[in-house]
């Protein structure tokens, strides 16, 4: 059987690239329905890619949408059949909890976008973080990771790896220096993201990876904030790309998923604990992640150009005393953000001018597009403080130890018109005057 997935390299994209696009994954993952003989697909760019890739051309029924198979368990027509299965010479379903027909081709469309040979599709993006780690980790082992991050990653590192000997040692985010002395011979795992959530941090993934290989230690990103439209990790040589899709990839606040892609002899091991965990998304969340992923192209471009003109507003308002977007010159790496991503996002963290927390929440409540939630990526446009929204019950030592300002504000830029959320942010930030 043959799948009609799009292949072939993006050349719009600026990003250097390997020659790795074909998975084995990809070719393996089929359906009963697809055509033999199709013509070899064409050339494709990212956004074929969102709408082609990892799809068969002739589905079920002929239904040129993906159906939804809502099925625990997949039947065997004979013991001859199940035994051309566990002997591995007829790829197809089993039990839900090792995978299912949607699954397998969101998986391919993402393994397509990211340029990778495979991806693995989890519940959550923390379900992601957790299934990678524990695969890859042991007692005695340890792991050395860039401290700004996402704060469920670090409690996850910190505090229950730590129960079953895994040692995680925080170094400054960028600093490859206190990298290289936090690697020790028991250093299995090196964690960073890209940008980072919430300063924007970006991470030179050349050094990045090099230092890895240079130790012969696996290097992970968390690249949920690029998205694959922006920044393609493997490409530098990293190891694993991570994503919450729950954000751009999905992109409509409405399904919760995390995705790891990397090289198929790596992600084995990974599949196959994702088994046992049973951390897989449900049928309908991933035909609502398939649906999403069609417009992500058109949406990032959305987000990207949203971003770039609200944080360049944000830096020039008389009320607002330090924009984090790394698109803007002022971004302390933003020479990296330039050389490595085609975009920078839709994900702004700024400051308000000598204001307090309250202060600072009357901006936050008197927004009128963007609502008040936690998440980012969405068509919606989210709008929250750090200090209250994911921090709260966190010590003021600790804040200030993760650089969480009280007059911090998190801005995620949906895909409206961009002069709406200006207008509203400019009314919004008048709010602090009163
Ligand atoms: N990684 C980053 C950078 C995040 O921002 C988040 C969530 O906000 C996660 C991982 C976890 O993803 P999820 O909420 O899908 O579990």
């Amino acid at each position: 059987m043959k799948t009609d997935l799009i292949e072939s390299v993006d050349t719009t994209d600026r990003h250097p690239r390997t020659n790795s696009q074909t998975s084995i994954h990809q070719i393996e993952h089929v359906s009963e329905t697809s055509l033999s003989g199709s013509l070899a697909p064409p050339p494709s760019g990212t956004s074929t890619r969102c709408v082609h890739g990892g799809e068969s051309r002739q589905k079920s029924e002929g239904a040129v949408t993906t159906p939804i198979y809502c099925a625990s368990t997949f039947t065997f027509e004979s013991t001859d059949q199940l035994l051309e299965f566990v002997e591995g010479r007829e790829q197809r379903e089993e039990y839900a909890r090792y995978g299912n027909p949607n699954e397998r081709v969101v998986e391919a469309k993402l393994a397509a976008l990211e340029g990778a040979e495979d991806a693995i599709l989890y519940s959550s993006g923390m379900a992601a973080i957790v299934g990678v780690l524990m695969s890859r980790l042991s007692a005695g082992d340890e792991v050395v990771f860039f401290d700004q991050c996402y704060h469920r990653s670090r409690e996850f590192c910190g505090k229950h790896l730590a129960r079953f000997g895994v040692v995680t040692r925080q170094v400054k985010t960028g600093d490859f220096a206190a990298m290289e002395a936090a690697i020790t011979s028991k250093t299995k795992m090196l964690i960073s993201e890209s940008p980072t959530n919430p300063h924007l941090t970006c991470v030179d993934l050349e050094q990045f990876a090099a230092i890895g290989k240079a130790h012969e230690i696996e290097t992970l990103i968390d690249a949920t904030l690029a998205t694959p439209f922006n920044l393609k990790p493997i490409n530098y040589g990293v190891d694993y790309v991570l994503h919450s899709a729950t954000k751009y990839l999905g992109g409509h606040n409405d399904l919760l998923a995390g995705v790891i892609c990397g090289r198929r002899e790596l992600l084995d091991p990974v599949r196959k604990l994702r088994g046992c965990l049973g951390s897989v998304s449900s049928p309908h969340s991933l035909y609502l992640l398939e649906r999403g992923l069609k417009t992500f192209a058109l949406r990032m471009a959305r987000h990207n150009e949203n971003g770039l003109a609200v944080a360049r507003f944000l830096e020039n308002h008389r009320r607002v005393d330090r924009v984090y977007y790394p698109g803007l010159p002022s971004h302390p790496t933003h020479e990296i953000a330039r050389d490595q991503m085609r975009g920078f996002g839709g994900l702004i963290t700024f400051t308000i001018k000598d204001a307090d927390w309250r202060a600072t929440s009357r901006v936050v409540d008197a927004a009128r597009i963007a609502r008040i939630a936690p998440s980012l990526g969405g068509v919606e446009s989210l709008i929250e403080q750090p200090f209250v929204m994911s921090y709260f019950s966190y010590s003021a030592e600790e804040r200030e130890s993760f650089g969480i300002a009280d007059n911090m504000i998190r801005f995620s830029c949906g895909i409206e018109d961009t002069e709406d959320l200006i207008a509203d942010l400019d009314q919004a930030l008048a709010a602090t005057d009163s």
